[in-house]
């Protein structure tokens, strides 16, 4: 039976109970319209800790674009119906005010190392401060041993990396795989927006992305990022940017030899919805 939480002190108060028993605790935030991507977290938490708590919150202060924000998805009777039987112990689902007791303008000047300047960053201003400003938040509310994000974020679970480092938190950052619908498409809270046309055609970014990591045998990251770039050039697809960065740094790589982990990142619009995915190309 899954316990509901929706205010930082009926949470603190579970989580001082299982810890006074020696419990071990996994951490997965998510802003919610669950899918089979956020349960493998919550699967692989539940492998690894004795509690598992799953955050519900749409966090405002990483939307730099209101409409997005309007239109995010806020569907917490059936998350809560998803995770029954996934491993989940507790769900907290905390208002803003509760997040953000002092306001929510106030933290965001967390030291990201200039990681949160490209890609996402680039075409998303703020959007990683508003991330990192809800996590480190959060990560003071729940005090996890474990904390699990996905592959899918690849900027996203890199900076916090960068964060958990440089704050010198206590919590391990765990990070999952990427989980596609059939036709490849990763996973995502936003998919529900598309038309099933346009739903079942996004399946090209994947190809795309595996036609990149054979390329990279061959040809430059500039060539194959070019190509990239005209294959999804294709209505109704609108790519933002495909580029090839180190896993590390998130610096545009110019030639694949120069780096012993390279990820191919991409950012495509569709009916006005925007999907982003990844693909490791090269880890030694
Ligand atoms: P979100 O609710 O979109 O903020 O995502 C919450 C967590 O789930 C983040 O760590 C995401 O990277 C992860 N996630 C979202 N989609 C997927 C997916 N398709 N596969 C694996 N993890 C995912």
């Amino acid at each position: 039976m899954i316990q509901v939480a929706t205010h930082t002190a009926e949470l603190r108060e579970l989580i001082e109970i299982n810890k006074s028993k020696g419990a071990s605790i996994g951490f997965v935030p998510t802003m919610g319209a669950l899918h089979a991507g956020h349960l493998t977290l919550v699967r692989s938490a539940s492998k690894e800790n004795d509690m598992v708590i799953v955050s519900i919150s749409v966090n405002p202060t990483q939307f730099n674009d209101k409409k997005d924000l309007e239109k995010y998805p806020r569907t917490l009777d059936s998350d809560l119906l998803l995770l029954s039987g996934s491993g989940a112990n507790v769900v907290f689902a905390p208002g803003v005010e509760d997040i953000y007791p002092d306001g929510d303008d106030k933290g965001a000047d967390i030291d990201l190392g200039g990681l949160d300047m490209y890609m996402e960053g680039a075409f998303r201003p703020g959007h990683f401060k508003g991330v990192a400003q809800v996590v480190k938040r959060l990560l003071e509310i729940v005090t996890p041993d474990r904390l699990y994000m996905g592959q899918k974020d690849f900027q996203q679970f890199t900076i916090i990396q960068y964060m958990l480092d440089s704050l010198k938190i206590n919590t391990k950052l765990v990070v999952c795989p990427i989980v596609r619908e059939t036709t490849g498409l990763a996973m995502s809270s936003r998919n529900a927006r598309l038309s099933s046309p346009t739903r079942a055609a996004a399946g090209i970014i994947f190809r795309v992305l595996k036609s990149a990591k054979r390329q990279s045998a061959s040809k430059s990251p500039q060539e194959i990022c070019e190509t990239a770039m005209k294959k999804l050039k294709s209505q109704p697809f609108d790519p933002e940017y495909f580029i090839i960065v180190d896993g590390n740094s998130l610096q545009p790589v110019d030639d694949l030899g120069s780096t012993n982990y390279a990820v191919a990142c991409v950012a495509v619009w569709a009916e006005g919805v925007r999907l982003i995915d990844n693909l490791i190309i090269k880890k030694d």
